[in-house]
């Protein structure tokens, strides 16, 4: 079932090589043309046969292509809309799978022509893992992929794309971008953040404790280590286009820490006990919406 006849991938990392992977696996496009930005990344892609052509430029990439994604760090999105806008076919759409929506839209919308279908989207999907050959297939199945279009899009061309993800995998829903970026400064950008902090505090204290923290890490700290490898510059990016929401929710989430900092100060075991039955009935919601596995130690195994 092709949905779209030529599907242009502009970046090829994680996101992009799934989601080449999973067009192949459902025979959803026609053709895939892929571009990266480095030689290094496009011979890569070339060998492991990642994209049906991979072109030298991101001009050539999108000639013809009638669904064109930007698989490119947020703060690069500009700059490669402003490149690539004089060679998009008329009539195509424009979509990307940044993680923060209100940046992208103000950086790309500008550029893009009449006629050309701006719907940016964004796979609530990931790993920690980055790179051309860093993807899989399955990466996006079951995952929830967001779209927020621009005001006056093309019902159509949005009622193609929500198609397009439905068949690699993905449920699908649709933002307004200021929403969605808050929903994922809760979701993810804070988290994260929190992991990067909680790893690098450790590391200081690994000086100290030599090989401990690294001995014992399956106590809770190897979870944290796993979101705090992900891509600097991509993570970068997050945080210098989402900061509004990402320093709102920072901010309650200080208030929160010190809230139980106290409760263990006084000695109020109530309050300790009442905020973790909370936290434990939401890791049973997300169970229970299938979006992680019950298996104890997240099904890694006795072993690993
Ligand atoms: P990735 O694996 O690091 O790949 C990034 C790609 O962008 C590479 O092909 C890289 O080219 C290219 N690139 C980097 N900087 C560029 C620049 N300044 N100009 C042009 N191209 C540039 O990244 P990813 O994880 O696929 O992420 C891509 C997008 O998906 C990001 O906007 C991210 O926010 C979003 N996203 C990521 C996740 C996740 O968990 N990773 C989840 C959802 C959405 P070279 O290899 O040639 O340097």
């Amino acid at each position: 079932m092709s949905t779209y006849d030529r599907v242009a991938l502009i970046g090829l990392g994680l996101i992009a090589s799934s989601m080449f992977w999973a067009i192949k696996r459902g025979n959803l496009a026609g053709e895939v043309t892929g571009y990266a930005r480095t030689a290094e990344t496009r011979d890569t892609a070339r060998r492991i046969g990642l994209c049906d052509r991979v072109y030298d430029s991101v001009a050539e990439t999108v000639e013809g292509a009638d669904l064109v994604v930007l698989c490119v760090p947020v703060g690069a999105m500009g700059a490669v809309a402003a490149e690539m806008a004089p060679h998009l076919a008329p009539g195509a759409t424009v979509s990307d799978v940044g993680s923060v929506k209100r940046a992208v839209i103000d950086a790309v919308g500008p550029h893009l022509p009449e006629g050309v279908h701006f719907v940016p989207g964004h796979p609530m999907a990931g790993t920690e893992h980055s790179g051309p050959e860093s993807g899989f297939a399955e990466l996006f199945d079951n995952r929830w992929c967001l779209l927020v279009p621009a005001e006056g899009s093309d019902p159509a061309a949005v009622a193609r794309l929500r198609g397009f993800w439905e068949a690699i995998g993905s449920n699908v829903e649709e933002m307004e971008p200021d929403h969605h970026d808050l929903v994922c400064a809760v979701t993810s950008h804070a988290p994260h953040l929190i992991a990067y902090t909680m790893v690098g505090v450790a590391d200081d204290l690994r000086r100290v404790t030599d090989t401990e923290v690294v001995k014992y890490s399956a106590a809770g700290f190897r979870d944290f280590t796993r979101i705090a490898a992900s891509d600097p510059t991509m993570w970068r990016d997050v945080f210098m286009t989402n900061k509004d929401a990402t320093l709102e929710i920072l901010g309650r989430f200080t208030e929160e820490l010190f809230a139980l900092q106290r409760a263990i100060r006084t000695g109020d075991g109530d309050h300790l006990h009442d905020y973790f039955t909370r936290t434990r009935a939401i890791r049973r919601g997300i169970i229970e919406a299938g979006q992680d596995t019950d298996a104890p130690d997240f099904g890694r195994g006795a072993k690993r």
